[in-house]
């Protein structure tokens, strides 16, 4: 990974490489941090192979760390700030990490958990020092198969579990997204999301693979995301639907001309179209570009950004070099345009769950005849006859209701259609309740439902409607279904 950085300072020192709200670095000095954060680790005696464990804001020092980590052969693993000591406990006991680092907000509950943690505040003078004595950080041999960085995913299990990254995989996933998105050396990519989701962390090296400024903006307040869209000159926007739906909210509002995006990139959940259109009428000439991917092989369908306003509903391609099969319960290739689960296969697919035998052997399987590694997603969908893949849910969000087969999604994307509906949810039937649906609006329960029979057929609409005045998300701008089902359940 560290490799990625060399290559663009021994082509483009100078250049922007990295931006936050305290001031921006160019390629080389992010790599002399980056080097220095080397030196640092391993005068504590970190090795090849150990864990690193940072509960930080994404800023520059923390990508600096990444390229630090990874250039000693350290594994990264990085932990959102909002975790709390509930599951940085079960973090920590499965990481087993040689080191911990954490900031004012986090030391303590980290201290209470690991034991030493190092503050970045005191680390970081000591890492300046390193790096105006030029220090050099020796080679840790570090091989492509080698574990770059563990993500943490929540997910379905009730432990978290960490997602393994070697260095090959987010290496060959980078180069690709870079390419099949088209970024340039001129581009401002702002990005919302924190290092600690897979979504965040590999801008960080696309963005180096492109050459181009990562601006981490993570921690800016909402109300002034379009003011620092503007400011930083954004160029490129990677985008979850609430956060697109914010931005499509404050342009409304201020009315004025906005940052020169040429591109806006969707994954984690559905992008409504009616979100897309508004994107589309507020930042003329955009591009909303859709994707699919799992952290297990960080991304496995882009919409080529040229045909961004084709196929509507398609979640895109293969990433080059990789494929997707769609197989049915007995792991047999469905017919083109069958619904069936999502399995990807290519250098991407990671090679499974740390420390987690079963869950691993779950999700990953071998082709049973090449034997090639292969990444059960647990989602549905199908591929057209081009092979665009259209994604259809988890497993969970497809149900049966008054004998129609459907997908959680339509009933949100209807709902998004709703001039005035901010955010959407569907949670399908269970022995407790019928179809329900949450909206983020100031409409009525009963405008909702009587704007969505005028777009589902009737057994696609809710039995329930409730109006939030803010929605519950989850860390990472996805909708927190298990709360919202609570509401459901707690109430009469
Ligand atoms: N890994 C996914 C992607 O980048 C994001 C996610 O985990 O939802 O597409």
């Amino acid at each position: 990974m560290h490799a990625l950085l060399d290559d663009a300072v021994a082509k483009t020192p100078d250049a922007p490489a990295v931006r936050d709200a305290a001031g921006r670095w160019s390629y080389r000095e992010l790599a002399e941090y980056g080097a220095a954060f080397a030196v640092w680790l391993r005068e504590r005696g970190v090795r090849r192979g150990d864990r690193v464990l940072l509960q930080l804001p994404t800023g520059r020092e923390l990508a600096a760390m990444f390229y630090g980590a990874s250039r000693c052969g350290a594994v990264f693993v990085p932990l959102n700030p909002a975790m709390k000591s509930f599951h940085l406990r079960q973090v920590f006991d499965n990481a087993t990490p040689a080191l911990v680092v954490g900031d004012a907000a986090s030391g303590p509950q980290l201290a209470e958990i690991a034991g030493p943690v190092r503050l970045l505040a005191e680390l970081w003078p000591e890492v300046e020092e390193l790096r105006a004595r030029g220090a050099v950080a020796e080679d840790a041999g570090v091989e492509p198969c080698d574990v770059a960085t563990l993500i943490y995913t929540s997910g379905s299990t009730a432990a978290p579990k960490a997602v393994i990254c070697p260095h090959a995989q987010v290496v060959f996933a980078s180069r690709a997204l870079t390419r099949v998105l088209g970024y340039r050396a001129e581009d401002v990519v702002f990005c919302r999301f924190p290092m600690s989701w897979d979504y965040g962390l590999y801008k960080v090296l696309m963005t180096c693979v492109a050459r181009c400024e990562i601006v981490l903006a993570d921690r800016d307040s909402d109300l002034l995301l379009l003011k620092r869209m503007r400011e930083t000159g954004a160029t490129v926007v990677p985008l979850v639907p609430s956060l697109a739906s914010m931005i499509v909210t404050l342009a409304a509002r201020e009315g004025v001309a906005q940052a020169p995006v040429r591109l806006f990139t969707n994954t984690g959940a559905a992008l409504p179209q009616a979100t897309i259109d508004a994107l589309r009428e507020h930042f003329p000439g955009v591009r909303v570009v859709r994707q699919y991917g799992q952290t297990e092989a960080k991304r496995i369908t882009v919409m080529p950004p040229l045909e961004d306003g084709e196929r509507p509903g398609a979640v895109g391609l293969p990433l080059p070099g990789t494929r997707v099969l769609i197989l049915d319960g007995e792991g047999r290739e469905v017919p083109v345009g069958e619904v069936g689960e999502i399995v990807a296969e290519g250098p991407h697919v990671m090679p499974g769950y740390w420390r987690s035998p079963e869950l691993t052997a779950k999700a990953f399987r071998p082709d049973p005849v090449s034997g090639r590694p292969r990444l059960h997603t647990g989602d549905y969908g199908s591929v057209d006859a081009e092979g665009y893949l259209y994604f259809e849910g988890r497993r969970d969000d497809m149900f049966k209701r008054k004998g129609f087969r459907m997908s959680t999604l339509e009933i949100e994307g209807a709902a998004m259609d709703i001039p005035g509906v901010r955010a959407a949810a569907a949670l399908p039937p269970s022995e407790r309740h019928d179809l329900a649906l949450f909206v983020e609006s100031d409409l009525s329960p009963r405008t909702v439902l009587k704007e969505l029979t005028r777009r589902l057929e009737p057994a696609k609409v809710p039995a329930i409607c409730r109006v939030l005045s803010d929605f519950p998300l989850t860390q990472h701008g996805k909708n927190a279904r298990r709360e919202l089902a609570l509401m459901l359940d707690g109430s009469a």
